[in-house]
């Protein structure tokens, strides 16, 4: 007879809307699967690759209707324990379905089912006889001094692409000269294989509040330990995380850096490839499918001592824990806006927690959630004061709009400044968070104005392409030449995109370069690294710009930095609209001066005598964030209190509605403790992509609270009438209202 086997049932999280895993028969034969690995099940009538969350020795299903595992597909875990509570913590707390979490936290071709192997690749590098020639000896060779120098730092060596993104490129003659005369060799490796160590360039000496920095963190290794690293643009934070991931990998640890989208430049992986002496993995969503897993086994082999990435990488797994560090920790693009809506930098605090190492969170203008944990002692603030090199801080000013001339958005005043600073050879940054050349188009003779059919919003006219679009949902088309509703031609721009102010400039300042930076501009690969160079360079002595310019970039030759607009965060509707437009603000002048150089900052405004604004300006970002954080404590809003929104939308306008009017009697009945519920309200934007949208939103003083109502409530959404006529999901702690 043949006897149960204590281990008969695997648990399988599948990807899909399941709230749970399923329960599956592990095979006859061989070993039953471990937790984190991969198995193929039958799911309806599709085969699919899911995750093993657990074993178990009984089911509640019957052994004769349980389905058993079709195929195994790894022998060993690929998401080790600490991950997989980390991964199954995030369900819960986002009350997202499990599977669908596991499966995210995978690259795509492991969800596919491919092998979790590592390709291999062409490398070059310097062979012996190579090492032993000095580059600065072949003064007729430049191109090949210059080659044997980069592979000198490079002893993993380079793949030909890796290369060719070391300026000025196009190495492809010089290399196979070097080749012939076999300083080089080309070989096959793993990117898993890559060693180390390389011989890294040493970083300056540490002033004293950079030093206490790394030592605050560095006496904490081993143990879980938030700290808030605040310090203005250019204190020198990168420092203080370069020498505490150096201190990491002496002891043998690896390093997980999370930085924004926007500021995972090639010039930043540079700079730490060129400073650490270990192998640097790159994870961020422009790599291709096989890169991305390459780099992902990298991190989870521990072959990288260091794994750079954004938001997603907050889930990949690493062999040896050191240190996790958060960049610019304030920045919204660590919020996942869709489906899974978790927030990266709150997930890495988690981790950090149940992986016991050290978080450090790095900002010149820190979320007020951070500060709140400041403030209630939960993090250490570390603090930068000054500027690393010692530059002097700028001169900020306000600049009253009021009854004042303007062109195109520049005032006189402005202007003249403008006029002053290029005179003295400095450059020029203006910032205007709105691209396009006009934000609305209008007829002047019976007022129309061009409207996206899909959203409550107007559509932004880009002259460069001859093109209406909206913003909100994509939709364009050519720019109309008549009015469509009186048939007229004088259709015209209302207010300014950054192509009208940047065609303005050309038109004020002849004698002077002007560039523009926004995603317009930046489209094509390769473009967005270019303007900056020619910034660097000089050959640019005005940028205009929008928020792009407030992340990760550095212009040491901007002496003057102009806000055209600082008065849309003041009077949103949305309550964290000021938070954002003051964090921008500082940033973007942030960007600015060096040593010996001060820079000068000028903010326009209809409203100079706006308290907030005040603050901002003459007593800087922590008294503007404190002041602003009283009036949330008064208002009972978030960090005071935690918000869950339950958005709906659908085509019709009754449909979200009747869904969240349902769902919010069911979460009544439940009376739930210390619970606030307001709405069903439209969303701000109520329309948007051809959906009507509303939500409710659920508050509470209590996290564990407001969990346990949650909890309780959930489940029974999908079930609800009219549930069906709508797409809801629930945006646990929501950025957006
Ligand atoms: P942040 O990350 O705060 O913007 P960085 O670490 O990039 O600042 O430093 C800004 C500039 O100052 C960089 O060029 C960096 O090399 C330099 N720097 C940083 N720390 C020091 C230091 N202790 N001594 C001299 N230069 C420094
Ligand atoms: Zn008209
Ligand atoms: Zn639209």
């Amino acid at each position: 007879m043949k006897s149960e086997s204590p281990i008969a049932i695997c648990r399988v999280a599948v990807p899909g809307p399941l709230p749970e895993a399923l329960d599956y028969r592990v095979p006859e034969r061989g070993e039953p699967p471990v937790p984190g690995a991969r198995v193929r099940v039958d799911l309806g009538r599709r085969q699919v690759v899911g995750v093993v969350t657990a074993l178990a020795s009984t089911s509640e299903i019957p052994r004769n209707r349980l389905r058993p595992v079709r195929e195994v597909l790894d022998e060993a875990s690929l998401l080790d324990d600490t991950l997989m509570a980390l991964l199954t913590w995030a369900a819960d707390y986002y009350h997202h379905p499990v599977g669908e979490v596991l499966n995210q936290a995978l690259p795509v071709l492991l969800r596919q089912g491919r092998e979790a192997q590592a390709a291999t690749r062409s490398v070059y590098r310097l062979s012996d006889a190579g090492a032993q020639v000095d580059p600065a000896t072949l003064t007729r060779a430049p191109r090949q001094s210059a080659l044997l120098a980069l592979l000198r730092e490079a002893p993993g060596g380079l793949s030909a692409g890796e290369l060719e993104d070391e300026p000025p490129g196009n190495w492809g003659g010089v290399l196979r000269a070097v080749v012939e005369r076999g300083w080089v060799e080309r070989i096959e490796r793993a990117l898993d294989a890559i060693d180390g160590p390389c011989p890294a360039r040493a970083g300056p000496a540490l002033n004293e509040a950079q030093a206490a920095a790394v030592e605050a963190v560095r006496g904490h290794f081993g143990q879980f330990a938030p700290h808030l690293l605040q310090g203005v643009t250019g204190s020198g934070k990168t420092e203080v995380y370069l020498q505490l991931i150096e201190a990491a990998l002496a002891e043998g640890r690896q390093t997980l850096v999370l930085v924004p989208e926007i500021a995972l430049t090639p010039q930043l992986v540079r700079r730490f490839r060129s400073r650490l002496a270990c192998p640097v993995a790159v994870l961020h969503s422009g790599l291709g499918e096989r890169e991305r897993l390459d780099g992902w086994l990298a991190a989870r082999s521990g072959a990288a001592g260091v794994i750079i990435g954004t938001r997603s990488a907050v889930f990949v797994p690493w062999a040896r824990p050191g240190l996790i560090i958060v960049d610019e920790e304030h920045d919204g693009s660590f919020k996942q806006h869709e489906g899974f809506r978790y927030h990266a930098r709150d997930v890495a605090v988690k981790r950090a927690h149940l992986e016991s190492v050290p978080v450090l969170l790095g900002s010149a203008t820190p979320s007020f959630e951070s500060l709140a944990n400041v403030t209630r002692g939960q993090y250490t603030r570390l603090r930068l004061r000054e500027r690393a090199g010692g530059a002097a801080p700028p001169r900020v000013e306000l600049l009253d709009l009021r009854r004042q001339t303007l062109d195109e958005g520049l005032s006189l005043g402005l202007m003249d400044r403008m006029q002053r600073h290029l005179e003295a050879e400095g450059q020029v940054l203006l910032f205007l968070n709105r691209r396009g050349f006009a934000p609305t188009l209008l007829c002047h003779d019976c007022g129309w104005v061009a409207e996206c059919p899909r959203c409550d919003a107007r559509m932004t006219w880009h002259q460069g392409d001859g093109r209406i679009r909206c913003h909100h949902c994509g939709h364009e088309r050519n720019r109309p030449r008549h009015c469509p509703a009186c048939g007229s031609v004088s259709l015209g721009g209302l207010g300014q995109g950054t192509e009208r102010v940047e065609a303005a400039l050309e038109r004020h300042f002849p004698g002077h370069s002007v560039a523009r930076l926004d995603r317009d501009s930046t489209r094509r690969k390769g473009a967005l690294e270019a303007v900056l160079e020619d910034v660097r360079s000089g050959r640019h002595r005005i940028l205009v710009g929008t928020q792009m310019l407030a992340k990760g970039h550095h212009f040491p030759d901007v002496t003057l930095v102009g806000i055209l607009d600082a008065d849309q965060g003041l009077f949103s509707a949305d309550f964290r609209a000021a938070e954002r437009m003051a964090q921008m603000m500082v940033q973007v002048a942030g960007r600015a001066g060096r040593a010996g150089r001060a820079g000068e900052v000028v903010i326009q405004t209809h409203h100079p005598d706006h308290p907030l604004l005040l603050t901002l300006v003459h007593q800087g970002y922590e008294a503007f964030a404190e002041a602003a954080l009283a009036e949330r404590r008064v208002a009972g809003l978030p960090p005071y209190t935690s918000l869950v929104l339950l958005r709906a939308e659908a085509t019709g306008q009754q449909a979200p509605n009747d869904f969240l009017e349902a769902a919010r009697r069911s979460l009544e009945a439940l009376r739930p403790d210390s619970v606030q519920i307001w709405g069903p309200a439209p969303a701000l934007m109520e329309r948007r992509a051809g959906r009507y949208r509303a939500q409710l939103m659920i508050q509470s003083a209590s996290r564990p609270a407001l969990q346990r109502a949650l909890r309780a409530w959930t489940p029974g959404l999908a079930q609800l009438p009219g549930a069906r006529k709508v797409r809801w999901v629930l945006d646990v702690d929501a950025l957006e209202m």
